[in-house]
This record gives structure tokens, C-alpha cells and sequence, in this order.
């Protein structure tokens, strides 16, 4: 595997924020409510920090567009020594105010212009629970992003192991131009080529929230019934549910919004969705239009999310919109 010597450095600093969040994980640790109810641990803030710091040393002043910002640590200062802590173990210099600067350099908000995106860590109720969540990076160029960094540190690479339980190894994913996806372990660089999506066959496997707030489960069983074939659901936490469908362990992601005025963000979909488009599938909003990363931190066009094998998009699209869910 050969990267271009910017996209190395991202994939480094990834690897290290997951080993931040194993850290992290192996210990005892809260969480606690944003603003949005959402809840944030002292993971979410060193992941930021250690991959900000790590670009910004490498690549210049670089514009990335991450999930966290240092507001709460500056009052809470208990909680920014812990987050100091734990960023540590990938960054030994981290401090207070370097730690501060940094998470803040990760939370700009320009509207125009290529950008990294960042979600330290995607799925922080999956974290919670010890089973899977994701460390997700991509560089967006215009409309859509053309490199993508996904971190699945609780994520076997062997497929016949089931999602349930947290993996030792982890799986990463790295994607840029046009090149082939690459798989590699958090600490394992042995890494292999994911091959571009197959044939499908008649049953299908969707991969679908864990967290029923975040996805209206009824409506995807009504989707998949109305394509009148056998299926099965794989429940997954984060974006690692875009790395089961790359790697063609699930033929199909669906997100379908449980609020009709909820917008998707853009760090919760770029990089998975440049790894899957990738590897062969098709990435759209449940209406089939492209997603439109061109206006962060939302994607204010789309509605919803259909990532699939190209042998079953246009079913599904179909059957959503024959069943009025768009
Ligand atoms: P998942 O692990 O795929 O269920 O999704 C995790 C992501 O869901 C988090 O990054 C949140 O940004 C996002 N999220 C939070 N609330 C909602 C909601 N009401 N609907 C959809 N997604 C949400
Ligand atoms: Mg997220």
C-alpha cells in the first residue's frame, strides 16, 4: 500500500486516536450530555486532539471540520486534565493549552472550499457499551469526498466473527483518489486490497442502527419486505456499518430519519461513504440522489441515507418511494 505522503500522515494519526480510545475503553470512564443530549466522553475530545495536533504539525494550518470543540473543557478543568491524560498516549508532550488549541482547530465551520471532516469518535453509544463505533476522517474536494479514513478499532476484519463483541485487532479502512480501498489492522500493516463488490444473490443483509432513535426500524423492515426477498438485519453502531457493505458482509445500509426535520452531518457520512462508493456501491440519500458535501456541517439536500450493492439500489429506491418514506 502506497499513500500520498499526506494521506499517510492522516492514516497515522488515526491509528493513533484509536489506540487513544482503546485506552481509554480498558479503563473507567462517564460520559456526559452536549447541548444536543448527545453524549460526549473524555475518547471523543483526545481522539480530536490527537489527530487535529497531528495534521496541523505535518500539514500546515489545515481546515478540518470535526464534531468537538473545547468550550466545556475550559470550564470544567477535572475533565480537561482526564482528556490530557488519555491524549498522552498517543501525543507524550499533549498539555493543557495544546490540547485546547488543538480541539478548537478541529471545530472550524467555513462553508466553501476542500476540507478535512472529523468525528473523533462516531457511535459514542456503541463506546459506551463496548461494541462498535468508528474514528472517521476524509478530505472533501467540492461536492464529495475523495479520501476517506475509517477507524473500527472493536471491528473483526474476519467477517464470520460477528459484530456483537469488541475485536482485539480492529479493522482500518483508507481509500484516496481513485485508488482501491486498503484494509489494515489498528496496530497490524499487513494490509489488503478490498475487492470491488460481487454478484448478489436473492437474499439480502442489511446493516441498520443499533440505537432505534437514530433510524425509523420499522420503515426499513417495510422496505425490505417489499422487495419481496429473504433478508436478514445486521444491527452496528457508526459508520463501520459503511465497512460491512464495502467489504460485502451486508448488501445494504439504510438510515431513514425518525425525525423528518433531522439533517445528516457530514462528519457521520464522508468517510465511510467514499469507502463504499469505492469498493463498488452506490451511495445516496434515500430518494437516490447523490450526497452533497459541498455546504458542511450539513447535508442540507439529502434526506436519509441508501448505501447499496449496485444489483439492489434501484430496487430499494423503488420500494421507498412506491411506500411514500421520502
Ligand atoms: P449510528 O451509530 O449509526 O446509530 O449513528 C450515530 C450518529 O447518529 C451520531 O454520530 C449522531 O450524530 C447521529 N444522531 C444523533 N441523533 C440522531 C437522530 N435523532 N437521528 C439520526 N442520527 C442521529
Ligand atoms: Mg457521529
Amino acid at each position: 500500500m502506497r499513500l500520498a505522503p499526506e494521506n499517510q500522515v492522516a492514516l497515522e494519526a488515526l491509528r493513533a486516536a484509536c489506540r487513544v480510545c482503546r485506552a481509554v475503553a480498558a479503563g473507567s470512564f462517564d460520559a456526559v450530555r452536549k447541548a444536543d443530549a448527545s453524549p460526549v466522553t473524555i475518547a471523543d475530545f483526545a481522539s480530536q486532539a490527537v489527530i487535529v495536533a497531528r495534521l496541523r504539525a505535518h500539514l500546515g494550518e489545515p481546515v478540518i471540520i470535526g464534531e468537538e470543540s473545547a468550550d466545556e473543557l475550559r470550564v470544567d478543568l477535572d475533565r480537561l486534565d482526564a482528556v490530557v491524560a488519555a491524549a498522552r498516549v498517543a501525543w507524550p508532550d499533549a498539555d493543557r493549552d495544546g490540547v485546547l488549541a488543538a480541539i478548537d482547530a478541529g471545530a472550524q465551520r467555513p462553508t466553501h472550499g476542500p476540507y478535512w471532516t472529523l468525528d473523533p469518535i462516531d457511535g459514542t453509544k456503541g463506546f459506551l457499551r463496548r461494541e462498535q463505533y468508528a474514528v472517521c476522517l476524509a478530505r472533501v474536494d467540492g461536492d464529495a469526498p475523495v479520501v476517506g479514513l475509517l477507524g473500527c478499532p472493536n471491528l473483526p476484519r474476519d467477517p464470520s466473527r460477528g459484530v456483537d463483541r469488541a475485536d482485539a485487532e480492529g479493522s482500518v479502512y483508507v481509500v484516496e483518489a481513485d485508488g482501491p480501498v486498503f484494509e489494515l489492522g489498528v496496530d497490524d500493516d499487513a494490509a489488503r486490497e478490498v475487492p470491488r463488490a460481487g454478484a448478489i444473490g436473492n437474499e439480502i443483509t442489511a446493516t441498520v442502527s443499533v440505537e432505534s432513535g437514530h433510524t425509523k426500524l420499522d420503515h426499513v423492515d417495510a422496505i425490505l419486505r417489499h422487495l419481496g426477498r429473504p433478508s436478514r438485519t445486521i444491527r452496528c453502531d457508526s459508520q463501520a456499518k459503511y465497512a460491512l457493505v464495502a467489504r460485502g458482509q451486508a448488501h445494504v445500509y439504510l438510515r431513514v430519519p425518525t425525525d423528518p426535520t433531522r439533517v445528516e452531518l457530514v462528519w457521520d457520512h464522508a468517510a465511510g461513504a467514499v469507502i463504499a462508493a469505492r469498493t463498488g456501491m452506490r451511495v445516496t440519500d434515500l430518494r437516490g440522489a447523490p450526497l452533497d458535501f459541498s455546504a458542511p456541517p450539513r447535508l442540507a439536500k439529502n434526506v436519509g441515507i441508501l448505501c447499496a450493492h449496485p444489483g439492489i439500489h434501484g430496487e430499494l429506491v423503488d420500494a421507498i418511494a412506491a411506500l411514500g418514506f421520502v
